[in-house]
């Protein structure tokens, strides 16, 4: 079946099962392409290049900057982090979809410069943005300290961002809240069904 390739920004506050959901629809969709981001710091871990960043040198980065070969970057911690604009562009060319798993402050960026494009621009036609809640902060809180990998102070550092993300929530198309991790999944499938006309 022929559908409209979708361009699908992502994003959730850190605990709210936004990897888990994306390695779902990953395994579900499989016409949906994850957009790997570039960066400029290390490797760490089992960390590959060209599956969980592209990993770059500053000078490299400058130089696709200069370029405008970015959709959005960001300075996070001293280092550079940003979305290549051309695999976007191939996916969607390709009759398929990409999803971008980015924060609130990223997705603004992105969001503004797909605004600007023109209405005929295959990113726009496609464009959809997403944001995944937790049920509440409490329950945010729980699922943090339940995880145990983060320390008391690093889990009230996560809450308060999540609150700052929470506030904007407002700015997305879409919200779907992650209560339950099943539901929240048919939710996405859904929605993602009636929007490239699967159904
Ligand atoms: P990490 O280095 O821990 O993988 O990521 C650090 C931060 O960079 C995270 O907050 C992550 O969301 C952000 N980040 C990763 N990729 C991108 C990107 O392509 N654009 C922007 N703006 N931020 C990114």
């Amino acid at each position: 079946m022929k559908t409209k390739p979708l361009f699908i920004v992502l994003s959730a506050p850190s605990g709210c099962g936004k990897s888990t959901l994306i390695d779902l629809l990953l395994q579900e969709y499989h016409d949906i392409v994850y957009s790997i981001s570039c960066t400029t710091r290390e490797p760490r871990g089992a960390e590959e290049d060209g599956i969980d960043y592209h990993f770059l040198s500053k000078e490299r980065f400058a130089q696709l900057l200069a370029e405008d070969a970015f959709l959005e970057h960001a300075e996070v911690h001293g280092n550079c982090y940003g979305t290549l604009k051309a695999p976007i562009v191939e996916v969607l060319a390709e009759g398929n979809s990409m999803i971008l798993d980015i924060d609130v402050q990223g997705a603004a960026k992105v969001r503004e410069r797909v605004r600007a494009l023109p209405n005929t621009d295959p990113l726009k036609i496609g464009y959809v943005d997403i944001f995944i809640s937790p049920p509440s902060i409490e329950e945010l809180r729980d699922r943090l300290e339940k995880r145990g990998t983060d320390s008391a102070q690093t889990i009230e550092r996560r809450l308060a961002n999540a609150q700052g993300e929470i506030a904007r929530a407002g700015e997305y198309m879409y919200r779907v809240t992650n209560d339950d991790l099943t539901v929240c999944f048919k939710r996405l499938c859904d929605l993602i069904d009636a929007l490239s006309g699967r159904m």
